[in-house]
């Protein structure tokens, strides 16, 4: 897969709002939130989309997941609820093709999503 704009976060060549980050995982800020807390999680080993996910990626798939629950956890928000998403494609509505999870909390999350 071609370099992304998180490529640059996780190497540090750009700026980003970091507020996490393990062996595996880096957590920043979404530029452009959609409720009061709106936190991306992107694996340091880049997968273009959740298609592009194997068996192999188990690991890396858990461990993305587990390290927003972990930060909803550490933050507090798991007490009222937050919600996490993956896009994929453009019907799904990614724009960045670095698989990522998005973590929305801190306000009450409609469904079904549009
Ligand atoms: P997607 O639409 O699921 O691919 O999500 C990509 C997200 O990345 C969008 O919510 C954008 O607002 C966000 N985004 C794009 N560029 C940046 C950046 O440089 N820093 C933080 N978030 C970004």
């Amino acid at each position: 897969m071609g370099d992304t704009i998180f490529g640059k976060i996780i190497r540090r060549e750009i700026p980003a709002d970091i507020v996490y980050e393990n062996d595996d995982v880096l957590a920043f800020r979404d530029l452009n939130p959609q409720a009061p807390v709106h936190v991306l999680f992107v694996p340091k080993r880049a997968l273009a989309t959740l298609n592009d996910a194997t068996p192999a990626d188990a690991e890396l798939i858990g461990n993305l997941v587990l390290a927003a629950a972990d930060y909803a956890k550490r933050e507090g928000f798991d007490k009222e609820g937050y919600r996490t998403v993956i896009n994929c494609n453009e019907h799904g509505g990614q724009t960045v093709f670095h698989l990522h999870v998005h973590l929305l909390a801190g306000r009450r999350m409609h469904w079904p999503p549009g």
